[in-house]
């Protein structure tokens, strides 16, 4: 079987105009947003089965990378589609499943884009990369440019929790801390991205880049016997997930290897929902002032053009957006570790908290199969020093402390 790309192009999402596969970040014609195309005709016939090996790799016929060679990783994907049976009771769910990112190399679903845009990187010849972050990406990119060889120039918010800095520091060839938010920054750095000073690893406009997090909708799909869940819940901050996963979904519906697409929900944090504003309103994004939100991996105030691209897939697939506080952030990470063992950050968990509250507002049908994409792991958030009153202990104390605690025998 093979594991050849089968990548065509790219074709321009607002004006359709098609490109060959070269670095190009937007249209040319138009100035919009690009996406792959793929020989779907080959792909139809081959069936999935053209999907073989493990990891995030083993979707390389849908991921536009040609040279094997080129396809760094560091063990990516096949992350847990995990069913919470005592969650979902809490909550009224019929059946609720998670899919925790947090078992990706560097803990977070950006794992998934690291690989496509550092092979993109080596693809088109660069020999730097750089990205703006809250904290996941750059862990993530650098993590993958020391993989490939390449340097990585990763600017990091001041207010990035301590083991996400203590990672990049580690990892990144040059680590800048940048003041203020990513929004603030964003507009000035996709200008040098013009100028080819290094390889655009952002959120923003990059299609080789965004093409990785795709897989998550495959693994969803695969895992589930290609009977994919009714809703899935993914997080937006500027909305590389979110349309990634949509675009899988309907690749794989347009391919006739699942039968039904699965409603989206758009979920972001309530101090940095501006995608969720729009969709009430049903307007297009009007940029936010932001500021700290626990969710540190949502906070982007403006999506740019990519938030209007995950509104138009909303609108056209029935979608449901949904914000949360970070009081109930921090209440829906303690209820998982509590119900199910799954340890996952505030960024991660939003996702989980907005599926609160649409099921609290009767938004939602808990009769449905549901599942919600748990961007990342837990053990990368900063914590304050943890109580540490200690108690000395003989034979007959432990004996009483046991019993105590777990009842006598
Ligand atoms: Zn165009």
């Amino acid at each position: 079987m093979t594991r050849e790309s089968l990548a065509t192009g790219l074709r321009c999402i607002d004006c359709g105009t098609e490109h060959p596969l070269d670095y190009l970040l937007e249209c040319t014609a138009c100035r919009g947003l690009l996406e792959l195309t793929y020989d779907w005709e080959a792909l139809r016939r081959a069936g999935p089965g053209v999907f073989t090996g493990g990891g995030l790799w083993r979707y390389a016929p849908v991921l536009p990378i040609a040279d094997p060679a080129h396809r760094v990783t560091l063990g990516e994907g096949q992350s847990p589609l995990l069913d919470c049976p005592a969650l979902g009771r809490r909550l009224g769910v019929r059946r609720l499943q998670v899919k925790f990112e947090g078992s990706n190399p560097t803990g977070t679903v950006k794992d998934r884009s690291s690989p496509t845009a550092v092979a993109a990187a080596l693809q088109f010849g660069f020999r730097a990369t750089s990205v703006v972050s809250s904290g996941n990406a750059g862990s993530s990119i650098a993590a993958y440019s020391a993989r490939a060889g390449l340097r990585s120039l990763i600017f990091a918010y001041e207010r990035t929790s301590a083991p996400k800095l203590l990672h990049m520091t580690a990892a990144a060839t040059d680590l800048v801390l940048y003041q203020g938010v990513y929004d603030d920054l964003i507009t000035i750095w996709d200008r040098l991205v013009e100028e080819r000073l290094f390889f655009d690893c952002g959120a923003s406009r990059n299609a080789y880049k965004h093409e990785g997090k795709k897989t998550i909708a495959y693994e969803i799909a695969e895992q589930s016997g290609w009977q994919p869940p009714d809703v899935v819940v993914a997080p937006v901050a500027v909305g590389e997930t979110f349309i990634a996963a949509a675009r899988g979904f309907r690749e794989m519906h347009a391919a006739g290897w699942i039968s039904r697409v699965p409603r989206m929900v758009a979920a972001q944090a309530t101090r940095a929902n501006a995608v969720v504003r729009a969709f009430r309103a049903g307007t297009g994004v009007v940029p936010l002032k932001i500021g700290y939100t626990v969710a540190e991996g949502l906070a982007a105030g403006n999506p740019g053009r990519k938030g209007d691209w995950v509104l138009k897939l909303l609108r056209e697939g029935g979608g449901l957006v949904g914000d949360a506080e970070d009081e109930a952030i921090l209440d829906a990470q303690r209820t998982l570790a509590q119900t199910e063992g799954v340890w996952a950050g505030p960024t991660g968990v939003a996702t989980l908290a907005v599926l609160t509250r649409l099921l609290a507002e009767r938004a939602l049908d808990p009769a449905q199969d549901i599942c919600v994409i748990l961007s990342e792991t837990g053990l990368k958030t900063e914590a304050p020093p943890p109580d540490r009153t200690a108690v000395a202990f003989d034979e007959a104390s432990l004996r009483r402390l046991v019993a105590e605690r777990l009842g006598a025998r």
